[in-house]
Formats: structure tokens, sequence, C-alpha cells
């Protein structure tokens, strides 16, 4: 069996700032792995650094999921899931009871990471739970964290989904760019990394003037490799 921990290694948020193509910030554990391990859903702290509060703890990051996902929107499940809530009491008293899951959850992540309660969104989800639907990624991202019948629409969606993406099959490879370079790039590291390198080039463009100087004929030559650098330097 790959990991199953939901504590996130370094290489978990490389991979989730890799899918989402942006920093990946406050992520408190992973909260549902694909068959390989890599992460599909991002538990997020209830309040990000930032001081915003963050009612969607549960965050779908793995592109072939989130678009399957949003296949199924455009598809209206919605609107007929809306109609059921209306009409179906045992359906309605589940799906309220996801919400208070939902709601525990969320207080046990926010206690785990340190922010604590967050009275701006005390009492309220995500993705129009208790009472509609409004956001299939948050029904799905809370299903495959809490696992099957805690959420009986997010569990419908994941069923709905199956054509694209299947809990017990791999769809990772191409799916986003591993080589791509980190959208959370350290800075510091960064910034070293730079200096280096122009400390190198630096090296490089003192030795290319002293074998022009030495010969008078390289001159043009110098001047060139100094253009040059300009684009190599990274
Ligand atoms: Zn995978």
């Amino acid at each position: 069996m790959v990991t199953e921990t939901k504590t996130p290694s370094q290489h978990d948020l490389d991979t989730i700032a890799r899918q989402l193509g942006r920093p990946a910030r406050d992520i408190v554990e992973v909260g549902a792995r694909c068959v390989c391990g890599n992460p599909l859903v991002a538990t997020t702290a209830p309040r990000l650094s930032s001081g915003i509060p963050f009612p969607t703890t549960f965050y779908l990051t793995h592109p072939t999921l989130t678009s399957a996902v949003s296949r199924l929107e455009a598809g209206g499940l919605m609107n007929a899931m809306n109609e059921r809530l209306t009409e179906d009491a045992e359906l309605a008293a589940a799906y309220r009871q996801a919400h208070e899951q939902y709601l525990a959850e969320r207080d046990r992540i926010g206690e785990l990471s340190g922010v604590g309660e967050v009275p701006e969104i005390k009492g309220i989800s995500a993705g129009g739970m208790p009472e509609r639907v409004k956001c299939l990624h948050v029904l799905v991202g809370h299903s495959l964290s809490a696992g099957p019948d805690v959420n009986p629409l997010g569990d419908e969606a994941i069923s709905g989904i199956a054509e694209w993406w299947t809990a017990d099959v791999c769809s990772c490879a191409g799916a986003w760019d591993n080589e791509a370079p980190l959208p959370n790039k350290d800075l510091s590291r960064h910034v070293k990394t730079q200096e280096l390198a122009d400390a190198e080039e630096k090296k490089r463009l003192r030795r290319l003037k002293a074998e022009a100087e030495a010969n008078t004929d390289a001159g043009g030559k110098a001047e060139t490799a100094e253009q040059n650098s300009e684009g190599g330097a990274l």
C-alpha cells in the first residue's frame, strides 16, 4: 500500500502546488489520495495565514478529478439534487448530517492547525450544505475525505464522474507538469541560486575578457558572450 498518512510531506505540498499551478498554503492534511499516493484533496485551515476565513475545508487539487466534477456540474445534476432535497426527507436528513460532520471535521482541522475557532464561518459549511447543492467540488472533496456513507450527494457525484475518474484508477500521468518550476518556490533559496549563477557568470565573463585582451582579434567574441549571458543566467 502507498502512503496512507494524512500529514502532508514536502513532496505532497510541491505536488499540490503543481496540480493547482499556484502556491499551496495553509494545508493541514491531505484529505484523500490517489491509489498511487498523490494528493486528491487538500484539507485547508479554516483561516488562511492572510487572515481570511476559509470555509472550503476539503479542496480538490487533482486536475483530472476537478475537471470531471466540472463536467458533471455542467450536466445539470445540481438542479435535480436540489429538487430531490425538497421532496426526499430521508435524503435531506442525511445531507444535514453530512453538514454537521463537515463542521466537526473543520473544527478538528482548526484545532490541529492552531487556527482555533473562526467565528465568521461558525455553523456555515460549504457547497450549499445543509439545504442546497451549490458546488459539487465541495461535496466530492468532503466525500473523498470522509469516506463513503457520510455525504450522500458527494457519494452520488463520485459515481457520476466514473466515466472520467474513479478512485481505483490512477490518472496522474500527464495530468499536471511535474517538471514545472514550483509556483511556491522558496524566495530565499531562489535568491541564493540566483546569486550563485550570477557569480559564476561574472567569473566566466572575466575569463573571456582576459582572453579577449590577450588576443585583440577576439574582442568582438567577448562582447557577444556578454549579450548572450543575459538570457543564460536563469
Ligand atoms: Zn495517481
